[in-house]
């Protein structure tokens, strides 16, 4: 048996990617994320990935993501733990060595393709031998305050079928395609996309890697499902899961006792998490 086949992320997305649903990969960035993340997939009888930024490692010298892990080792459903958009490759190592890390996604895209792919090559090669699985995203695509000016900008960073075979070809798990999907805000037209596109990078990558949906800033139910349909199997989540928390925190914190803070925080994140996991269709999977 390949190591692969006991790595937690690798699991869950397989399990995922074969029952033809979606699995909640959301952004923690505090305990109070921690914690609701893992009741909400405990309610839902879900699988779960707890992500983190880079950020987390540096702002709490990884404290945070060796408590997810704890979480993650006492929960009563499969919990995965992953780095999301590493871009230093010092960090990424120093993650690899020393956190308890089941994926990490391996950002070189500031790199020219030749540079990122050997690059990418080399981490995933350091990464595999620790038995971590690893990410990457071909053609990243940034929204702004305005969404995107015009879908005609979008088609020439699409993902495309020489970028799939490039990079797998770089040993890594899981694939993030573009395909209309932009990072932060879609603007008020919302978000646009090429879901022929999708069903071409998801054909070309076969059975070979599992599909990962980055950009979900304010996506309609339907958009998700549809994207699930079309053969995604982890999801990344941060606003869509986050708002209520940072719109409570924003009107109480002036008013509230901090342990009412804390508590009330849970409960509003853990809701639009347990809702986001019916939307993915996890629910009730494990
Ligand atoms: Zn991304």
């Amino acid at each position: 048996m390949s190591w692969k086949e006991s790595n937690k992320t690798y699991q869950i997305l397989k399990a995922a990617e074969e029952g033809g649903y979606g699995v909640v990969a959301a952004i923690a960035y505090n305990i109070e994320h921690i914690v609701a993340f893992v009741r909400a997939a405990e309610a839902k009888k879900s699988p779960f990935i707890i992500q983190f930024f880079p950020w987390a490692i540096t702002a709490t010298d990884g404290l945070l993501v060796r408590a997810a892990a704890e979480a993650a080792r006492t929960a009563k459903v499969p919990i995965a733990i992953h780095l999301d958009h590493a871009q230093d490759e010092a960090l990424i190592r120093h993650a690899a060595d020393t956190l308890p890390f089941d994926s990490i996604m391996v950002d070189m895209s500031h790199y020219d393709d030749a540079e990122n792919l050997s690059r990418t090559r080399d981490l995933v090669a350091y990464c595999h031998a620790r038995h971590i699985t690893t990410e990457a995203e071909p053609g990243r695509i940034e929204g702004g305050e305005d969404g995107v000016a015009d879908t005609a900008d979008l088609v020439g960073v699409m993902t495309t079928e020489q970028q799939v075979d490039d990079f797998l070809a770089t040993g890594i798990d899981f694939l993030a395609p573009a395909f209309g999907n932009v990072h932060g805000e879609y603007g008020a037209r919302g978000p646009v996309l090429d879901y022929d596109r999708l069903d071409q990078v998801r054909r070309r990558v076969a059975q070979r890697a599992r599909v990962v949906l980055h950009g979900t800033n304010d996506f309609p139910e339907e958009v998700m499902r549809r994207c699930i349909a079309g053969g995604i199997s982890k999801v990344n989540v941060n606003k869509l899961v986050l708002d209520d928390y940072l719109v409570f925190q924003k009107m109480q914190a002036a008013g509230l006792p901090l342990t009412a803070l804390v508590e009330r925080g849970i409960e509003a994140t853990q809701r639009l998490v347990e809702w986001q996991i019916d939307v993915c269709g996890s629910a009730g999977k494990c």
